[in-house]
């Protein structure tokens, strides 16, 4: 058997064998990967312009060995350049892809006050896209695609995408078993339940709240009861792996109270929702940034870390805005 190759130099998982299908702020481009809070500024381009044709594959990894190239000759990728997820290890040299972001769509079904499309709904729920169904089955028929990365979805909303249950099962009969659905939960989906029932599949729900004025506050929609049925739905489908994940935005002087994070920390323990998520919203954040450390959010963050360990939930992750805050 021929022995795979392997070379040690600074490079990261999303340059070597990522991909990302992006529609956003700087177009419908397929990029490296979807991060941008790198000093560098991330948005490495692969095709710039890209509205889902078929992918000249030789082309592809050729631009992407142009970037690998200058890693191994111990530069840096300008986009690149100061990133967290750069690391000095051995790199498998082959043309391969295992790690891929959805985020090639903004239609969504939801209105969060704290979303990036809040600045022009109308324009972000029109916005065309296209189906990148196609371009996932040739990359399966190539052999191009492998098993051992993640695959996750920006957006928008994935379950209303017109291909998203088809993808999903490609990916669940292909064996993947690392995939991560962010989702409003204002839409059950079967194929998501099958994904959870087989603990290939994981969903997160931002529901930001444990009542319906809270929720209507900041989703602008009124569908709390529908969002925590379909969660109980989805919690029930996860037989004996934790795959659902309910999150909690805190909102300053909207959801940042004790009684709300604490209705909702009991709605999750008794759905036997057991992996929880906990982030400060961005914009507040970012106004605040120079400042001192606002006491009051620094307490809510500190209830929410000492509550979920004395309840016993199996796991709290604390988003990267969130553990900033908690190191000032
Ligand atoms: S910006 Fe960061 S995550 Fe993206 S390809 Fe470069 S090093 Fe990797
Ligand atoms: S559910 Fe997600 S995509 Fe939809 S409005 Fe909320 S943050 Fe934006």
């Amino acid at each position: 058997m021929e022995e795979k190759k392997y070379e040690r130099y600074v490079s990261c998982k999303w340059l070597e064998s990522g991909v990302c299908f992006d529609n956003g702020v700087y177009g419908s481009n397929v990029k490296l990967c979807c991060y941008m809070s790198a000093p560098g500024g991330g948005n490495t381009m692969i095709f710039k312009d890209y509205h889902g044709e078929k992918i000249d594959w030789d082309k592809f990894f050729e631009i992407k060995r142009q970037y690998r190239k200058i890693q191994k000759e111990g530069g840096t990728v300008e986009g690149c350049r100061g990133c967290v997820f750069l690391e000095d290890k051995y790199w498998l040299q082959e043309d391969y892809i295992d790690n891929i972001i959805f985020d090639h769509f903004t239609k969504c079904n939801c209105a969060c006050k704290y979303c990036y499309t809040e600045e022009d709904k109308k324009h972000y729920n029109s916005l065309k896209t296209y189906n990148i169904y196609p371009i996932i089955k040739d990359m399966f028929d190539k052999k191009i695609i492998r098993r051992n990365g993640a695959i996750g979805f920006g957006g928008g909303e994935p379950t209303i995408l017109p291909e998203f249950d088809k993808l999903i099962k490609l990916f669940l009969k292909n064996g993947f078993d690392d995939m991560r659905v962010p989702s409003s939960g204002i839409k059950y989906s079967k194929v998501i339940e099958k994904g959870l029932a087989s603990g290939q599949l994981s969903v997160v729900v931002s529901i930001d709240s444990s009542s319906r004025e809270t929720y209507k506050k900041i989703k602008q929609t009124d569908a709390f009861n529908t969002v925590c049925k379909n969660l109980k739905r989805y919690a029930k489908a996860q037989k004996r792996f934790y795959t659902v994940m309910s999150k909690y935005i805190i909102i300053p002087d909207v959801n940042d109270n004790r009684e709300e994070i604490d209705n909702w920390l009991k709605f999750n323990k008794e759905n036997n929702i057991q992996i929880l998520i906990i982030d400060i919203e961005n914009s507040w954040l970012n106004r605040y940034r120079q400042d001192k450390p606002d006491e009051k959010i620094m307490d809510l963050m500190k209830y929410v870390i000492q509550k979920t360990k004395e309840m016993n939930f199996y796991r709290l992750e604390i988003c990267d805005r969130a553990k900033y805050l908690l190191s000032l």
